[in-house]
């Protein structure tokens, strides 16, 4: 990528416009994080309510203390493992961030990105950047530039191409609480990750905060959804699969199914989660634009980054009990 591009995009951030913005989770449109007109382009163009606040993301401890008041001691334990990196933290936010950014909480979610392209625009800009995923409310999240193109068409913001995303699913959101860490989204970090990084108990997504108090909005029961109806399939499926028409569509984890009478993929011939997490948008956008029925998804293995495939795939379904 030429540095005459980033410097492009920048001018662009500066001047109130959106960037789309690859990172090593999923594409992000991103906006200067303290314009508040900026960022409201940002909700405008995705389509998203007001209530769903926006992950801001700053390249180094400069650019987070100009949007978070205090990191505590303990919280430093996360940082120093994981950041730059595919972790959200939940903090105090300074006044200086509009309510627009965080949807009128006294919070602010923030994370330092470790994508190379990320990081330079992040320089070349000089201050942090509001970016959700460059998708309209509610769909599958882009991990290609195609994706993203499919998604906003001629109304695509000046996009930075880097290819393919490294983790393919988003950052895991994590809130300090007494005594430990709650996660609030489950993603490219796992749990038992950040419980060997600290040694610190970490409550998982919707262990400590009952789902009718819900401390991240947006965080929606039907959410990273195709086109077509989604039905989910559990572990055991195979003794007595559903009634498969032609047309409908199959995503599974490691295992095919023979004689399956509409496109399939499979995600892991191997059985590697990460590489399931990594092909897990664009094999649902490749069977959503080729499926005319349902799509079957199969829901992966409770271990690893498990939760965090599955809480995307209950969501695409729209049974998440959350
Ligand atoms: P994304 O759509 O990937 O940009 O993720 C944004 C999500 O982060 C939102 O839907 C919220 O669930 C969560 N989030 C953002 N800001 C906060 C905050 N201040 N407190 C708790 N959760 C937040
Ligand atoms: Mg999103």
């Amino acid at each position: 990528m030429s540095q005459d591009r980033i410097e492009r995009a920048a001018d662009a951030l500066r001047a109130g416009g959106l960037v789309v913005m690859p990172t090593e989770t999923v594409y992000g449109l991103a906006a200067d994080a303290l314009d508040r007109g900026a960022v409201r382009r940002v909700f405008k163009l995705k389509g998203r309510p007001s209530f769903d606040p926006l992950i801001v993301h700053v390249l180094d401890e400069a650019q987070l203390k100009r949007v978070a008041r205090a990191v505590p001691g303990w919280v430093r334990l996360l940082t120093d493992a994981f950041w730059p990196g595919p972790l959200t933290l939940v903090l105090p936010k300074r006044a200086a961030v509009p309510a627009e950014v965080t949807s009128g909480l006294s919070t602010v979610a923030v994370r330092m990105p470790g994508h190379p392209v990320a990081r330079r625009l992040l320089r070349a800009f000089g201050g942090p950047l509001a970016a959700p995923s460059a998708n309209r409310f509610g769909r599958l999240s882009p991990t290609s530039a195609a994706a993203v193109r499919a998604e906003f068409g001629a109304a695509t913001p000046l996009l930075l191409d880097a290819g393919a995303c490294r983790h393919g699913i988003e950052s895991t959101i994590v809130r300090p609480v007494r005594g430990g860490f709650e996660i609030l989204r489950p993603g490219a970090i796992t749990a038992e990750q950040i419980a060997k990084a600290t040694g610190r108990k970490v409550w998982s997504a919707g262990a400590r905060t009952p789902a009718r108090h819900p401390e991240a909005p947006g965080l929606l029961k039907q959410h990273y959804a195709p086109r077509r109806p989604v039905r989910l399939l559990a572990a055991g499926w195979r003794a007595s699969p559903p009634p498969f028409r032609k047309g409908d569509a199959l995503l599974v984890f490691q295992l095919g199914w023979e004689g399956f009478p509409g496109v399939a993929r499979v995600l892991s011939p191997r059985g590697s989660l990460r590489q399931a997490a990594q092909k897990l948008y664009r094999a649902l956008r490749e069977l959503d634009a080729s499926a005319t029925g349902r799509i079957f998804a199969e829901l992966v293995p409770e271990r690893g980054l498990g939760p965090a495939i599955n809480d995307r795939l209950r969501r695409a379904a729209g049974t998440t009990s959350r």
